[in-house]
């Protein structure tokens, strides 16, 4: 049995330019921006001096409970970054009731669309709080200089929801769908579409073209805004390739650029499924992702040895059931991994 739905409405959304020298006569003062520290030399200068400033080092939970003393005063917070900045300007906004305008910097993540922030507790992902920005302002300017790796890697939040919903779908053919979360065809093909109009547009996604822009907005809207709307479900739009992504990031302790690490779990993903490997590898390669584990700082043994613990991990963090709890993770998968992720990894 399907549940009823609402239509699934995302965050008012303003795409344009010279956003960002905007904020001083929009934002209520006295505001704080919440950044890396790498970007602020670059886009400080739209903000007065004396602007307080917050530069994003951890999501660890505690730590950031740490810090909420600093916002004593503050009336706005202005999230200004990929995905850590954003989601900490939002659990500062939640834990605050502060009011928060979203300007990301980069195509990298899909977090300027969901009301949660994705922290740390000790080392292990959780999306917690609550907080809905005035707008999601897309500042062309910002991203037209980005680097182009960073805003290509968005790829991965919308590629993932082809993994997703097969392991929502292998979850329904074995009986393991969750009672809360039963098998949805209407969520599923929303997903489907989105994913398939990406692939298709595979070549302007590269280029980030206007079109590739969109495509990838509007997938990252659905990705946020569909968690919610059908009611905390995430069945629809990841599995295995993130639950890849969190072991990882728990065995090595190492932060990656998100999407580098989801592609790499989305190719591993199909090769489990055994579906649709070989088209969605070359878009990947195409567009211009770099899954190599030296590109995120890490070892094809510290994949090997995180794949063959997959199984574990997902029970361990009673992540939703899906291929990961049953594929047994042998050499000749990690060979045909290998390959596939070296081989083709000629972005020149
Ligand atoms: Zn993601």
């Amino acid at each position: 049995m399907t549940l009823p739905r609402q239509r699934i409405e995302a965050f008012p959304t303003v795409f344009g330019r010279s956003l960002l020298a905007e904020v001083p006569n929009f934002v209520a003062p006295p505001y704080l921006v919440v950044t890396m520290a790498d970007l602020w030399p670059a886009l400080g200068r739209h903000f007065p001096p004396e602007t307080p400033v917050h530069f994003v080092e951890t999501m660890e939970r505690a730590a950031l409970e740490g810090m909420l003393d600093r916002l004593d005063g503050i009336a706005s917070v202005v999230g200004l970054g990929g995905g850590q900045a954003i989601d900490c300007a939002k659990y500062f906004a939640w834990r605050r009731n502060l009011r928060l305008h979203q300007f990301p910097t980069s195509l990298s993540v899909d977090a300027m669309y969901g009301q949660r922030a994705g922290v740390r507790e000790n080392g292990i992902v959780r999306y917690v709080g609550w907080a809905r920005p005035e707008t999601v302002y897309w500042d062309l300017d910002i991203l037209d200089a980005a680097p182009k790796q960073i805003n290509r890697a968005g790829i991965g939040d919308v590629f993932c929801f082809f993994t997703g919903v097969w392991d929502w779908q292998f979850a329904r053919d074995a009986g393991r769908c969750e009672a809360k979360w039963p098998y949805d065809d209407g969520l599923a093909a929303e997903s489907l579409a989105r994913a398939e109009a990406a692939l298709a547009g595979q070549e302007a996604i590269r280029d980030l073209t206007p079109e590739g822009v969109a495509l990838v907005v509007e997938a990252f809207k659905w990705g946020g805004a569909s968690y919610h709307g059908a009611g905390w479900c995430p069945r629809h739009i990841e599995g295995v390739e993130h639950f890849v992504f969190y072991a990882l990031e728990a065995a090595t302790g190492r932060k990656f650029l998100h999407g580098q690490a989801v592609c790499l779990g989305i190719v591993a993903g199909a090769m489990m499924h055994d579906r649709r490997v070989d088209e969605l590898t070359r878009a990947i390669h195409r567009i211009g992702v770099d899954m190599r584990p030296a590109t995120l700082g890490i070892t094809w043994k510290d994949v090997e040895e995180t794949l063959r613990g997959l199984a574990r991990f997902v029970r361990e963090q009673d992540l939703p059931y899906g291929i990961a709890h049953e594929f047994e993770v042998g050499r000749a998968f990690l060979d045909a991994l290998r390959d596939r992720i070296e081989e083709g990894a000629d972005h020149g």
